[in-house]
């Protein structure tokens, strides 16, 4: 089974971590940049809501009264700015732009600005930790389309980003392969399942027992049901201390297939700082795609069609 993505994945960004200074004390951010040569494999859609909605950069801050995002959209909570005045219309409509322009554009995740009364998906403040009332207004509507979240902080972190760009690829040539028999979903199970077990080994060895249950012929509904699944185990971050764990196996694997020289790849460490961490993780990817060895760690590659 191909297991490339010769389609650059599209992801939406909250606009002030895209170089803009949309924020509304006039103030961005170029969270992207940073990746370095690896954001060229992505095609990025970057949206602001507030900006959408009209009311210009600076703009007095907002917030919202009293309610989440979920309770703005059924007319319980309301969008105030610092004056007091009311701009939920206003938001209402440059909330619902931006998620059109998302979906246009085919977008299959979003970065997300977290903290924000907007963007945020799981905190509204950044106030001394506290959620605020978790979702925003942009955010509530982010959660209710299957796309694939991200918190943009995450991008400055090498691990976290690797962490999440690995599950990106995995969902999106999930919800892009077509799928026609029971061997084929099994044979995505086994490319997907280690990724799985490592967010949650419970729930990935029930999903492998749903799958090995199931009549031979497959129903339409069965396939959706089971892909949302193991969307929803990818969508979840791993830790360090799993990432690890996991690499540690998937190395003396690697060793014992190929009988390495130890200064090709080095064993995955902790020790080491965690930027070498993940260049070392790097290295073990690049090395098992030549040789294509199924590196269970990151399953999916990126490949632009050379055509
Ligand atoms: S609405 Fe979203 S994109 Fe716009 S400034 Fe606020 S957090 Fe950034």
């Amino acid at each position: 089974m191909n297991r490339v993505l010769t389609e650059k994945i599209r992801i939406g960004i909250s606009e002030c971590n895209f170089g803009a200074q949309v924020r509304w004390n006039h103030v961005g951010w170029d969270r992207v940049a940073k990746l370095g040569r690896v954001q060229m494999d992505y095609a990025w859609i970057p949206v602001c809501p507030e900006v959408l909605s009209g009311l210009g950069v600076p703009r007095p801050p907002m917030k919202l009264v009293v309610g989440s995002g979920d309770d703005f959209w059924q007319g319980k909570a309301r969008m105030k700015n610092r004056q007091g005045r009311d701009v939920s219309n206003e938001m209402r409509a440059g909330a619902s732009t931006a998620q059109e322009i998302i979906m246009r554009s085919g977008a299959e995740a979003f970065a997300f600005m977290e903290g924000s009364p907007s963007c945020g998906v799981y905190r509204t403040t950044l106030k001394d930790k506290r959620l605020g009332r978790p979702p925003g207004v942009f955010g509530s509507l982010l959660l209710k389309k299957d796309l694939f979240l991200i918190p943009v902080l995450d991008l400055d972190s090498p691990w976290k980003w690797w962490d999440w760009s690995r599950r990106l690829h995995a969902f999106a040539w999930l919800k892009r392969l077509e799928v026609n028999g029971k061997q084929e979903l099994f044979e995505a199970w086994h490319i997907l399942k280690f990724v799985c077990q490592e967010a949650d080994e419970r729930a990935a060895r029930n999903l492998g027992t749903q799958l090995a249950t199931a009549p031979r012929k497959l129903t339409k509904e069965f396939v959706a049901d089971w892909k949302m699944q193991v969307f929803f185990l990818l969508r979840r971050p791993s830790t360090l201390k799993r990432i690890h764990a996991t690499m540690v196996k998937h190395y003396a694997h690697y060793r014992k297939t190929f009988g390495l020289k130890a200064q090709e790849v080095s064993a995955p460490s902790l020790l080491v700082s965690k930027h070498e961490f993940v260049e070392e993780l790097g290295k073990m990817e690049r090395k098992a795609f030549e040789k294509e060895y199924f590196f269970a760690g990151r399953p999916i590659f990126y490949v632009p069609d050379s055509r």
